[in-house]
């Protein structure tokens, strides 16, 4: 009798959209994961451009510290010194607090959570409830130490 079977049954399941990886890490610019000797070279460019970065937030806190100086509030708001370029987030210390992290010059402040520490990088040395403290290490720790300016005495 010639019977066919409907169209919609011919379908196969590979048809179906495969479920989304989640993206969380790239979403943030961060670069995969990697510890592939060979990749060294890059690695280190990486580490000298989030240093780069980190390097540019703090001179941007130096600025913002002289509004804070005059203006004298219990806990100033600064902007994260994070590796992560997309990142702009507000941290609350006081200024002596400021002062205390930016004394150590491989030493740097972040929002309070794991995204914002690359541990590829750098390491945390304190944690607070407003703001963690990480120090870098390797290369970073080296162009932070050349672009430490002299603190005001
Ligand atoms: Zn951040």
């Amino acid at each position: 009798m010639g019977e066919e079977p409907p169209e919609e049954v011919a379908m196969s399941h590979e048809e179906r959209a495969l479920p989304k990886p989640p993206r969380s890490r790239a979403r943030r610019g961060y670069p995969p994961l990697v510890t592939d000797p060979r990749t060294r070279l890059s690695d280190e460019a990486d580490a000298i451009r989030k240093a780069h970065n980190e390097i540019q937030l703090r001179k941007l806190n130096e600025r913002i510290e002289e509004h804070h100086l005059r203006v004298q509030p219990a806990v100033a708001e600064w902007v994260c010194e994070c590796a992560d370029e997309t990142c702009a987030l507000p941290v609350g210390l006081t200024i002596a607090e400021y002062e205390a992290v930016r004394a150590e010059p491989t030493h740097f402040f972040v929002a309070p959570s794991d995204e914002h520490v690359d541990t590829d990088i750098e390491y945390v040395v304190r944690r607070e409830p407003d703001y963690w403290i990480i120090a870098k290490k390797g290369v970073g720790a080296e162009m932070s130490r050349r672009e430490q300016t002299p603190r005001r005495t």
